[in-house]
């Protein structure tokens, strides 16, 4: 089964993609986690790139798709993947079409998670990530179960992202709302799309998921 998490920033697209892949065996693809990557190895891909990143902007189409259209071939792929920051546009969308229907693969359903501006901003403010196994906290929502130790690997050292701050989330939801959502009607009409209300917490988003990939 492949799927789109959709949402703004902060919405919990990674949190569920990772419950999906402890409990379906998927693979998250995240476009976001893909550059920071490249980021972290130095490429030129990843230093044109961080700009936009601090910024709050989206990275050019082209770039995105070329990522995507590489990371899906890859034979992991297979089992079933979960989009997560990807598609952004709808040139990023119509691109995906063409890319799966050349490898005769399909989309199962897109999932959108609706959250408000105000609690999408708490959210990204205390987000925070282990920085040796990746494992994602927030300083109210799941806080490490003992500070300052990552549960699942031990480690010491967390990290916080650049633009998880209010200031750049403004440029961010700006471009959410004009860039991303047109994305939204596209899979209406397509019949791929459920809305699920994303304010609710973590396992009860995760049950209303789950209820929606059992039907498919
Ligand atoms: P996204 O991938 O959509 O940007 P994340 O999954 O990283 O969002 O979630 C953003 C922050 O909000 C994280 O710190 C996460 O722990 C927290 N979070 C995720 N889902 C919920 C939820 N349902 N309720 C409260 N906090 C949540
Ligand atoms: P995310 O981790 O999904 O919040 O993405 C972080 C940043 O990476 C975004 O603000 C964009 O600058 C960039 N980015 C990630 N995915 C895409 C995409 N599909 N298209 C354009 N830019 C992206």
């Amino acid at each position: 089964m492949n799927i789109i998490l959709l949402g703004p920033p902060g919405a919990g697209k990674g949190t569920q993609a990772r419950f999906l892949e402890e409990k379906r065996g998927m693979i998250q693809l995240s476009t976001g986690d893909m550059l920071r990557a490249a980021i972290k190895r130095g490429e030129p891909l990843g230093l044109e790139a961080k700009k936009l990143m601090d910024a709050g902007t989206l990275v050019p189409d082209s770039l995105m798709i070329q990522m995507i259209e590489n990371r899906i071939a890859q034979p992991d792929c297979g089992k079933g993947f979960i989009l997560d920051g990807f598609p952004r546009t709808v040139p990023q969308a119509e691109a995906l079409d063409k890319m799966l229907a050349a490898k005769n693969k399909r989309l199962d359903a897109v999932i959108e998670l609706e959250v408000d501006e105000a609690a999408l901003i708490e959210r990204v403010s205390g987000r925070y990530t282990c920085a040796k196994c990746g494992a994602g906290y927030h300083d109210k929502f799941k806080p490490t179960k003992v500070p300052g130790v990552c549960d699942a690997c031990g480690n010491k050292e967390f990290t916080r992202r650049p633009d998880d701050n209010a200031e750049t989330m403004k440029t961010r939801l700006k471009a959410f709302h004009e860039q991303t959502a047109p994305i939204i009607p596209y899979y209406q009409q397509k019949g791929l799309l459920h809305a699920i209300d994303g304010m609710a917490d973590m396992d009860q988003v995760q049950a209303s998921i789950e209820a929606i990939l059992n039907k498919i």
